[in-house]
């Protein structure tokens, strides 16, 4: 029987860490913008960035863990203040590990302009399960915030927020990092074929098969 890997807290907050640097040297935010958080849950705990710190200077232990009320149980940083976002995601949604929120520029001018991404991309699909909606706007850090972004996020991986940015889940910081690559990919892609022409759509019994075989199927198993 292969041992099964547990998350630590100190391993949650390292892999934390290391992904703040992967934002760093992503063309995703600017400055400080965005969070990455993960969730254990044996101890139902979330690791979560600090708020308004630069990514590059971010080490392990100034990752901040707090439970699911938000109360934190550790770290001397202030949390993220999209805290509430995060907690409302891992509420909903059993089968999230990790949340990855920027503030990426082709997102973000269709975040502004209020239009969805339409599941466009085989591969688009396969991570994110379809249409990327756009959350009602909010004021970033409120409680509306977190209730407009599960109500539109549902069971995909990804949403934008008007007039603010993207939210890309996944089961794992892997994942939910490669999801707003992904959705950044597409929105330059979906402005292109916009400007271009007529985008075609993938069906709604393709992108589901397209889903099925990336979570069953895909790669070395
Ligand atoms: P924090 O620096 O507090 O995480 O906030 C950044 C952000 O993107 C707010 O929406
Ligand atoms: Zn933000």
């Amino acid at each position: 029987m292969p041992v099964k890997f547990k998350l630590t807290v100190e391993k949650a907050r390292e892999r934390v860490a290391k992904f703040c640097q992967k934002i760093a040297d992503s063309n995703l935010n600017l400055s400080t913008w965005g969070n990455i958080s993960c969730y254990l849950p044996d101890e139902e705990q979330v690791v979560i960035t600090p708020s308004g710190m630069s990514y590059k200077e971010l080490r392990p232990n100034m990752q901040v863990v707090v439970d699911m009320k938000g109360e934190v149980l550790e770290g001397e940083l202030k949390p993220s203040s999209e805290l509430k976002v995060h907690l409302a995601i891992y509420t909903h949604r059993s089968d999230v590990r990790a949340v990855v929120h920027t503030h990426s520029a082709y997102a973000s001018a269709l975040a502004v302009s209020g239009i969805p991404i339409p599941p466009i991309l085989e591969d688009m699909a396969a991570l994110i399960g379809g249409e990327v909606s756009v959350a009602e706007y909010a004021m970033a850090g409120s409680e509306q915030l977190a209730e407009n972004t599960i109500k539109a996020l549902g069971d995909k991986n990804a949403v934008l927020l008007a007039n603010h940015g993207v939210v890309g889940v996944g089961r794992n910081l892997e994942e939910a990092f490669d999801v707003c690559m992904m959705v950044e990919r597409c929105a330059q892609i979906y402005i292109l074929a916009r400007l271009a022409g007529d985008p075609k759509i993938l069906c709604p019994e393709d992108v589901s098969a397209l889903r099925e075989f990336y979570l069953y199927k895909y790669g070395q198993r």
